[in-house]
């Protein structure tokens, strides 16, 4: 298995996880951009959104992401972000969408 976010979720490779449910796992960056930067993926392999096809998944992974914001104590505000694709800065082809806080983010829509 070469896929780095698939080795998290197997215990192959190392990872500070925060929160896990039945579908999904949190864990944090590892380069992180902002005091919390949490990682929520799907323990099955999604290659990104554009491939998500299942409902009940994709509410799984709204809520950890919420569910992150609160026990990071994110009450003063959070982000929720995915990079999906080439054009839109993916890097792991493993779904994942990233929770970013803990403090004042700037405007963003990366150019
Ligand atoms: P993206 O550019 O949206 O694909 O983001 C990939 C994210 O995964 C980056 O923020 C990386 O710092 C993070 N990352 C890559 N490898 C690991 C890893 N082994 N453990 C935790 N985070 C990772
Ligand atoms: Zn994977």
């Amino acid at each position: 298995m070469e896929c780095i976010f698939c080795r998290i979720v197997a215990g192959e490779a190392p990872a500070r996880r925060v929160f896990e449910s039945e579908h999904v796992l949190a864990f944090e960056d590892i380069h992180p951009q902002a005091p919390v930067h949490v990682l929520v993926v799907p323990k099955r392999h999604v290659d990104s959104l554009f491939e998500l096809d299942d409902k009940t998944l994709a509410g799984e992974l709204l809520f950890a992401a919420a569910e992150v914001a609160r026990l990071r104590s994110l009450a003063r505000g959070f982000r929720v972000i995915t990079n999906a694709r080439r054009d839109g800065g993916q890097e792991v082809e493993h779904l994942h969408l990233h929770v970013v806080g803990g403090r004042r983010l700037g405007r963003m829509l990366g150019s």
